[in-house]
């Protein structure tokens, strides 16, 4: 049956550090979620009453019922869905532990408190939907947190998700630490790993990120992309988040698009810092002439180049795509 509803309530489940939620964009936009299960802390799940609750919101879309923080949500769509609701749309998110202090996470507060968190563990409870017929063997996970090459289980997750299911892996990675599980990933064409950089010095890397590892990270991302083919360099998101008043300067995105051009990447992302944007609810002129000269950059060098989610709610919807790497 045909009806408006989304790939997180259909086939979802996002993993945050104390409770089970159904999507990932709620989490973005409105710092708040459907909760599937609260209190949760990695306990296997009964997957009979998962199914139940699934239904009960599968039920309240088809009837167009759509839950006030779902009203507007650019995942809507009207589909005939499977209704199998296997989970294909995995968002592991539960750790906050992280080496950076990035002034716009909403870790910044309570950064020491948080980085002293021990996460508790998700895989079992992944091999666990596996077991129940739970997880799909296609589909998409974002790795996120806190920083997920600290995570301990992350070497035991990536090799899980390479081994067991086709799922196409994404990270979100500072890059402070490199992975040989990252790497493996890009070469077999199952992972696309994230950096947001934000800053083509490292004054302003310091000054956003307020640790002073930006040589190390450039570094890091030069042994990820070493060797690699036109498709699988690709696979490597270089992203400039502005954040109004820190690197929203003409010095600043040329200094970026020169590093982005020393090292060759071809996927590049652009975001606006959300708390200034949830504040101002406007996009500054001046970012906009930052954003029309990356989008020359991205045609003069044919590079892929797309736009986040407060960019995408500004309007910036049209992806430029040259190089097609299948994602
Ligand atoms: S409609 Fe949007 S906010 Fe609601 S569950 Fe789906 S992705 Fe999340
Ligand atoms: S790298 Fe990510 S998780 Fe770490 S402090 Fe920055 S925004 Fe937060």
């Amino acid at each position: 049956m045909s009806y408006l509803s989304c790939e997180f309530v259909e086939n979802g489940m996002c993993f945050i550090y104390n409770a089970a939620v159904l999507c990932s964009y709620s989490m973005c936009m409105k710092f708040d979620a459907i909760r599937i299960i609260d209190d949760y802390k990695g306990e296997l799940f009964d997957w009979d009453k998962v199914r139940n609750i699934k239904q009960e919101y599968r039920d309240r879309f088809a009837k167009n019922d759509i839950p006030p923080i779902c009203q507007g949500c650019p995942s809507l769509q009207v589909k005939d869905w499977p209704g199998d609701m296997q989970l294909k749309y995995i968002l592991i998110n539960h750790w906050e532990n992280c080496q950076l202090d990035c002034i716009y996470c909403h870790t910044h507060e309570r950064k020491k408190e948080l980085n002293k968190m021990k996460p508790w563990k998700i895989l079992p409870v992944l091999k666990d939907a596996l077991k129940n017929n739970m997880l799909s063997y296609e589909g998409n996970v974002n790795i996120t947190g806190g920083e997920p090459t600290i995570l301990k289980e992350f070497p035991d997750l990536m090799k899980f998700f390479l081994e067991k299911t086709n799922i196409f892996i994404m990270i979100n990675t500072a890059a402070v630490d490199y992975s040989k599980w990252i790497r493996k990933a890009i070469e077999l064409r199952r992972a696309a790993p994230t950096i947001s950089l934000d800053a083509g010095t490292r004054e302003t890397y310091k000054k956003i990120k307020n640790v002073d590892c930006f040589k190390k990270v450039v570094d890091n991302i030069k042994k990820y992309k070493k060797g690699l083919d036109p498709v699988r360099n690709s696979l490597i998101g270089m992203k400039y988040i502005f954040i109004p008043g820190y690197n929203d300067n003409l010095e600043e995105v040329k200094a970026w698009l020169k590093l982005v051009d020393d090292l060759g990447m071809t996927n590049l992302q652009l975001e606006l810092e959300h708390h200034w944007y949830e504040k101002n609810k406007y996009l500054p002129e001046n970012v906009k002439e930052y954003i029309d000269l990356v989008v020359q950059y991205a045609h003069e060098h044919k590079c892929n180049l797309s736009y986040r989610e407060i960019l995408t709610t500004c309007g910036y919807t049209e992806v430029i795509r040259y190089i097609d790497n299948g994602r």
